[in-house]
């Protein structure tokens, strides 16, 4: 797997390295809610949440069916990039160092156009499923077309063990090395801005924290004030589809190549 680090060339040429961290708010303008928040959708709703833990999942092959079901009417397959991630993508086009690190697993930041290898999923993806015996992966469309014929709970072609989307559920933990590259990026960046999310949840939100420490300039684009508001240079609370590409559109064009007088 290519590696989303922070040992590339790009940085020791003096440009600026950009880190965004996004989370459900940068995917609502494309019509998927927010889902595992602290307001969430799933933590408001504690049989929707056993769906997605862990435990239950495991334990139970009814919590199974009824989670298969759920995924496949996901609002994330009729999803589109919207305007926020399609200026994520057009600030990597323009040569800007970007690294996004992403709260979500809708997959949208890579089908605007960014690079796979720039995108770290803090959570995993919803398209794909893993075998929680075999680990062995494959895309979600091929099990999700079990389940449509008729397959309750499709089990893993590889070795018949239990098959589940390729998130991080509750219950699980993050995988330490995304979260150790996430630390990387953080402490390397220049520039940080945390995108559409509350800054609620650990260990994401520390990372912005950490990239302070760490001298970089913090901006925060959320409608909701959150805990690290004072920690960043700007705040900024109109809508995300507006406000991010103006915003990626002034650090291009202050931090572009050549521009710092190479
Ligand atoms: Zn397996």
């Amino acid at each position: 797997m290519a590696s989303p680090g922070v040992s590339g060339a790009a940085y020791a040429r003096g440009m600026t390295l950009v880190a965004i961290l996004s989370g459900a708010g940068i995917s609502t303008d494309s019509g998927i809610p927010d889902y595992r928040g602290p307001k969430g959708l799933w933590r408001k709703d504690p049989e929707a949440e056993k769906l997605v833990t862990y435990d239950f999942y495991m334990a139970d092959p009814e919590i199974r069916r009824r989670s298969w079901q759920m995924r496949r009417t996901s609002a994330t397959w009729a999803a589109e990039p919207n305007a926020a991630h399609r200026a994520v993508a057009e600030l990597e086009r323009s040569g800007t160092p970007v690294r996004v690190i992403t709260q979500n697993v809708d997959g949208l930041h890579q089908l605007a156009g960014l690079p796979a290898r720039k995108v770290l999923e803090l959570h995993g993806t919803a398209r794909e499923v893993v075998c929680t015996r075999c680990h062995a992966r494959s895309p979600m469309a091929g099990a999700l077309a079990r389940v449509e014929a008729g397959e309750a709970d499709p089990p893993c072609t590889v070795c018949g063990g239990i098959l589940k989307s390729a998130t991080v559920m509750f219950g699980e933990r993050l995988d330490p090395v995304v979260l150790g590259e996430a630390v990387s990026i953080a402490k390397a960046c220049e520039v940080f801005i945390a995108v559409g999310t509350t800054l609620q949840v650990q260990p994401a939100a520390s990372l912005a924290g950490i990239a302070v420490d760490n001298g970089a300039r913090l901006i925060v684009v959320n409608a909701e004030p959150t805990p690290y508001d004072e920690l960043a240079e700007a705040t900024i609370r109109e809508p995300i589809g507006t406000a991010l590409p103006a915003l990626l559109k002034r650090l291009a064009a202050d931090g572009a190549p050549g521009a710092e007088g190479s």
